[in-house]
């Protein structure tokens, strides 16, 4: 356990996918003005340095967040950016003033950005290194009691803050899947929280990979959304094969996270069509090979 660190991955396909459904997610939920408690289950370090040696040693930005920033993901001027990525690449650049890309705003940092000062947030990271320096990073923001930042396991207690005084909430839920009980748990966790708080909103982020724990997850919670009766949306993005292949030195080369999804239980009702435009240009800019693509499917 916590060999997994999100500084290797900070800004890839997956945060890209996640961070932009985050943001539109929240800037729906912020438009009714009764406060909101955002609940992170997962929170990672807050903030990533793209010239560091943990992003630089695995270069995941580069064909994530990077490519969008470039000229590339702009298109032609009659091709305008689809509204819901031009805000997730307008918020990444909040944190990049002067042009160069220098950081990456993890799921806590974009959240506190989006909130108002009435609105709360809840952290959770138990890796104790990305704890302490959530907590630094935090710090910095004197948010004061807005946030709360708690080292502890994000599938144990987060349930205790649902249903928030307001009753409105976002609830994350991105574990690592460094263990392959974290599918399963996440799927009771939800579970649980639902049935606490059956008109929270919950948002799920998993990688799609060849096991069956993986492909499991969102027909779980697929099931669980439908027999709570919630809406639900299920979103993934594919940049490549998930094909192991073989060199001619016969060495077998894995592919690296080849797509992943997020599954929310009481979406936005507009979030379908704002995404739709938004991953078919991702699909396109992201594209690692012809086997890139992505779905949008909402029911409930
Ligand atoms: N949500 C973050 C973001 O979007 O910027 C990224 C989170 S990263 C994918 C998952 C994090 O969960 C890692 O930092 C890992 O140390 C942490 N973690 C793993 N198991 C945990 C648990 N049971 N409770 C809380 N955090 C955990």
């Amino acid at each position: 356990m916590f060999s997994y660190r999100h500084a290797f991955h900070a800004g890839n396909h997956a945060d890209v996918l996640k961070h932009t459904v985050l943001i539109a997610t929240l800037e729906h939920l912020l438009e009714k003005p009764t406060p909101i408690t955002v609940v992170d289950t997962h929170a990672g370090a807050g903030l990533y340095r793209l010239d560091g040696d943990y992003a630089g040693t695995s270069g995941e930005a580069a064909d994530g967040v990077l490519r969008l920033l470039g000229p590339a993901a702009e298109g032609a001027p009659e091709q305008p950016l689809p509204p819901a990525l031009a805000r997730y690449l307008e918020v990444v650049r909040s944190f990049n003033r002067g042009g160069q890309a220098r950081v990456y705003p993890g799921s806590p940092f974009i959240t506190h950005h989006l909130l108002r000062d009435e609105d709360k947030l809840k952290l959770y990271e138990l890796h104790p290194t990305d704890a302490r320096t959530l907590d630094a990073n935090i710090a910095q923001l004197d948010a004061g009691r807005q946030i709360a930042v708690l080292r502890e396991d994000g599938f144990g207690s987060a349930t205790k803050f649902l249903p928030p005084p307001s009753r409105r909430a976002l609830v994350l839920v991105d574990p690592s899947y460094e263990l392959k009980t974290d599918y399963g748990r996440t799927a009771a966790f939800v579970g649980e929280a639902v049935k606490r708080f059956a008109t929270g909103v919950y948002a799920v982020w998993y990688p799609i990979i060849p096991r069956p724990e993986a492909h499991d997850l969102p027909r779980r919670l697929k099931t669980l959304a439908n027999k709570a009766g919630k809406p639900w949306l299920h979103a993934t993005l594919t940049v490549k094969s998930s094909k192991i292949t073989t060199n001619a030195e016969g060495e077998t080369r894995r592919p690296g996270l080849p797509a992943s999804g997020m599954f929310l239980i009481n979406p936005p009702y507009t979030l379908a069509e704002q995404l739709r435009p938004a991953l078919a240009r991702l699909a396109e800019v992201l594209a690692q090979d012809r086997h890139a693509a992505f779905t949008v499917e909402a029911g409930g």
